[in-house]
């Protein structure tokens, strides 16, 4: 029997490790250890699941209904403090488990609970039936553990350890405890996304034997920007000594590991003319969706690019991929982008049409006419039964032009529903008129040919209201949860606009004493200056050092956070794009603004105008309103 207090003890030790080579081993060291108390048993499954900060597998749907309200007052319980004494430990450690721990000092225990114990104890929390018992579930659990084991059990709950260790890492110290592959470890885990599952095969020597199972996200595949089409050209033609740079230091690594890891060149050793494939780059929600189960037909999820299941939100794609037929069509994973479709111009609406309705649960007929939503497929990550992330993008690309071809009739769904029948499974086709639309289409792609053909595409593309374009190796794998050099974006700024700081506030953790985030105005007909917009990110620190120098010497009223100032110090911003909106006096916002240099060569009189401004306003094909 292995005790949740191994998992405690190690999670103490590896918070306050910084070597990750240790943490490694430590980890493997305990999770051998469970092995060995529970041999063939559940103990280093659940050990390894509960040190990630999973409650349940991520291939798991139940959830334990046990948010911070719940969490709460079954601590007051479980520590005796008051509601005071709670807030104050909380505000000292920003962490509900340490303020746990604090709280319980004075209690002696001896530890007791075991790892099969707590695993029944979150089964009977997510089934439970009322929040009443669902409470008495969790104070039975607090109520046995040590203050060390109530401090990572409510971590646990939260899905947040705080001790620096990320899944990847257990994978690599659950591979090392078995002697197995760590590279058949991950396999298991992305097949079948379970941990606790895939440490029992390492152990088995059945890892090998894993299938893929749908309805969990896989990562995604994710793109490295380029700033010109030469550039992009240069990427899939060069040698991969030249595109593959390794980056270095510690920000680096941390880059890295942020992304997942860096991938070599995609290219082979020879130069060699342009193999990629080049598509429009959609500005809308990327998302996956599997589908076509055959022991669940008719079942959809729709994943988004932070592994949150969003299929409630796009209720009129569930419906339209409930038609993918398992025995037909097979079980599948597509990658895309969700847009907001204009099926009279047959484009997509800008993303801010999109964006209304992101997080919103229930979709009214009025926001499905008004955004219908289609899904872009540009991928295809599973298909009849074969996982087909290893196999050549072209290889991908055709086998997904031949499944969309197949059902591309079938998967429809009607603008709206009869809200009558909402809640049962049937949905109701409002008469003939609403028959259904199509609801999923494919991206256009073709072989890029050279920089001026990237050229031409990125115009059209943003004559087509797109973004920009993606370039893509045709021999590349899918590399999950990677931001690669196989796939390239390029989005060239629209345009840039001289501005000048009207105003500065003090920012945020290590610039907190620092005025670091700058509003700034352009200039309007009578002269008078009129903000545009705000911006923090792009000036180094050392810029910001002297611009906070600056600004304080030339404050004209000061409001604590924020100071209005003389307006001295001309900026070069750059922006996705402009849209109207109430916020400044211009009239207009920029939406991301960047700024891109301190234009100290250019004099405060000759900043950009606000007819400037309207005229890359108006130059926009699609021109944002704010909502
Ligand atoms: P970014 O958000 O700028 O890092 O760009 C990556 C995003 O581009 C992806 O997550 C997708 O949402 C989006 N995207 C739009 N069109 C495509 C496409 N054709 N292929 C791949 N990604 C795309």
């Amino acid at each position: 029997m292995v005790l949740f207090n191994a998992v405690a003890t190690l999670a103490d030790f590896l918070a306050g490790e910084g070597s990750r080579l240790k943490k490694r081993a430590a980890i493997a060291e305990a999770i051998a250890a469970a092995e060995a108390e529970d041999p063939g048993g559940e103990g280093s499954g659940l050990f390894a699941q509960y040190l990630a900060g999973l409650p349940f597998a991520e291939a798991d749907p139940r959830k334990l209904n046990a948010g911070g309200a719940l969490l709460t007052k079954a601590m007051l319980k479980a520590t005796g403090a008051t509601d005071a004494a709670l807030t104050a430990a909380y505000r000292r450690h920003g962490d509900l488990g340490a303020a746990a721990f604090e709280l319980m000092q004075g209690v002696s225990r001896a530890a007791s609970l075991s790892l099969g114990e707590v695993c029944a104890a979150f089964g009977a929390m997510a089934t439970a039936r009322t929040t009443a018992a669902r409470a008495a579930t969790l104070d039975g659990l607090l109520d046995r553990g040590t203050p060390a084991e109530v401090k990572y059990l409510v971590k646990l709950m939260l899905g947040d350890m705080r001790i620096g260790v990320k899944q990847s890492l257990v994978e690599e110290a659950i591979a090392v405890a078995a002697g197995a592959e760590v590279g058949a470890v991950r396999h298991a885990v992305m097949l079948e996304a379970d941990l606790a599952d895939a440490t029992r095969r390492a152990f088995d020597g059945t890892l090998g034997e894993a299938r893929m199972r749908l309805f969990h996200p896989l990562g995604f595949m994710l793109a490295s920007p380029v700033e010109t089409p030469e550039e992009a050209v240069e990427r899939f033609t060069a040698k991969p000594e030249k595109v593959a740079k390794p980056k270095k230091g510690k920000k680096a690594a941390d880059e890295a590991e942020l992304d997942e890891g860096v991938e070599a060149a995609p290219v082979s050793a020879e130069a060699r003319p342009v193999e990629a494939f080049l598509e429009d780059k959609y500005d809308g929600m990327r998302a996956q969706i599997h589908c076509g189960d055959l022991a669940e037909p008719g079942r959809v999820a729709i994943y988004s690019r932070n592994r949150e299941d969003i299929t409630e939100s796009f209720p009129e794609l569930e419906e339209a991929f409930a038609a993918v037929l398992p025995d037909v069509d097979g079980p599948m994973i597509l990658d895309g982008e969700i847009l907001a479709w204009d099926y009279k111009d047959s484009r997509a609406l800008p993303f801010a049409v999109l964006g209304t309705r992101i997080g919103r649960k229930r979709v009214s007929n009025e926001v499905r006419t008004q955004v219908p939503a289609v899904f872009m497929a540009f991928d295809l990550l599973y298909a009849k039964g074969e996982l087909q992330l290893e196999h050549p993008l072209r290889v991908r690309r055709n086998r997904l032009e031949t499944i969309v071809e197949q059902m591309v009739d079938r998967v429809v769904s009607p603008f709206a529903v009869d809200e009558r029948e909402k809640g049962r499974q049937q949905v109701m086709f409002l008469g003939e008129k609403d028959a259904g639309v199509a609801r999923l289409m494919l991206s256009p792609s073709r072989l890029v040919e050279s920089a001026e053909d990237i050229d031409r595409a990125y115009a059209d593309a943003r004559a087509r209201a797109n973004e920009g374009v993606m370039l893509k190796a045709a021999d590349s794998a899918y590399l999950p949860g990677r931001r690669g050099l196989a796939w390239v974006k390029l989005k060239r700024e629209l345009a840039t606009l001289d501005v000048v700081i009207t105003g500065a506030e003090y920012g945020h953790g290590r610039r907190a004493t620092l005025l670091s985030d700058y509003t700034f105005a352009v200039r309007g007909p009578g002269g008078e200056l009129l903000n545009v917009g705000k911006a923090y990110s792009g000036v180094t620190d050392a810029e910001i050092l002297e611009l906070t120098e600056s600004l304080k010497a030339h404050t004209l009223e000061d409001r604590g956070h924020f100071r209005t100032v003389e307006p001295l110090i001309v900026l070069e911003v750059a922006f996705n794009n402009i849209m109207r909106s109430g916020r400044h006096a211009s009239g207009f916002a920029l939406r991301f603004p960047r700024i891109l240099r301190l234009r100290t060569d250019k004099p405060v009189e000759e900043i950009d105008t606000l007819e400037r401004v309207e005229e890359v306003y108006l130059s926009q094909v699609d021109r944002p309103v704010e909502s």
